[in-house]
């Protein structure tokens, strides 16, 4: 049976912008064994830029190779249909545009969270607003933190929080570890649940995404979490690696 793999990138092949040691092996290695797809919830980044910044340290890829959060979201928001508000880079934006989704904070139905460093007080007071009026929250990367190369930052799921403890809604993820995510990455395999594995360093999103949707989870050391979060975030993955560069002990 045909293998398929799901590998993340912040803190499973890289950090910040230093390749993690090993990583182009384990990934020519996962290739020799079945299919790779990088997935990853990056949102303040276009699809383009991050698959440059594959390409750039070292990995041999092509847009079929990689399923970032906003070729999701972007199907989700066609669906819908409906005038949204966007909190998150100016990149980002332009690419919904360019894609046909209505971007305008006035009569917005939609509130969606992306992510972007510059945001200020008033792009989130807008959304606030907003869904007072009734808006749907959306979020493509709920995590609380994320790991860079010098350590860990605070996250847009730290925004989100408080926007929910403020207008009493919850917030709808689109990205990883939604079903919408996994979907849309199982669409992109082809495999058989029973042989796909997603790697990955973050239990909330990778390892419980791949637990809900019924895959195989490896959780990688390199990132956010580690063993000893297995309990305090009460989420069990299938396997643990220190880093990726060990994959060979589990996939044979
Ligand atoms: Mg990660």
């Amino acid at each position: 049976m045909m293998k398929g793999f799901m590998i993340d990138l912040d803190g499973t092949i890289w950090r910040g912008n230093n390749l993690l040691p090993g990583a182009v092996d384990a990934i020519n290695y996962l290739r020799s064994k079945g299919k790779v797809i990088f997935c990853t919830n990056a949102s303040s980044n276009t699809p383009q830029i991050v698959l440059e910044k594959i390409n750039r340290l070292g990995i041999r890829a092509t847009k079929n190779d990689l399923l970032t959060t906003y070729v999701v979201v972007l199907d989700f928001l066609k669906k819908q249909n409906k005038k949204c508000y966007f909190v998150s880079t100016s990149h980002i934006k332009n690419m919904f545009s360019n894609d046909g989704i209505v971007i305008d904070a006035k009569g917005a139905k939609i509130v969606v969270i992306g992510f972007n460093e510059k945001s200020n007080y008033n792009d989130y007071d807008t959304a606030f607003r907003l869904l007072l009026d009734g808006a749907k929250l959306i979020v493509m990367n709920n995590a609380l933190t994320y790991p860079y190369s010098d350590g860990t930052h605070i996250g847009p799921g730290f925004f989100v929080n408080g926007l929910e403890k403020l207008t009493g809604k919850k917030s709808l993820t689109i990205g990883k570890p939604s079903k919408y995510y996994f979907i849309a990455a199982m669409k992109m395999l082809g495999t058989d649940k029973k042989y796909t594995y997603m790697i990955g360093d973050d239990l909330t999103m990778d390892i419980k995404g791949a637990n809900e949707f019924g895959i195989n989870s490896i959780l990688v050391e390199s990132g956010t979490h580690s063993k000893k979060d297995v309990n305090l975030e009460n989420v069990k993955p299938d396997y643990i690696l220190k880093s990726i560069k060990d994959i060979s002990s589990i996939i044979k």
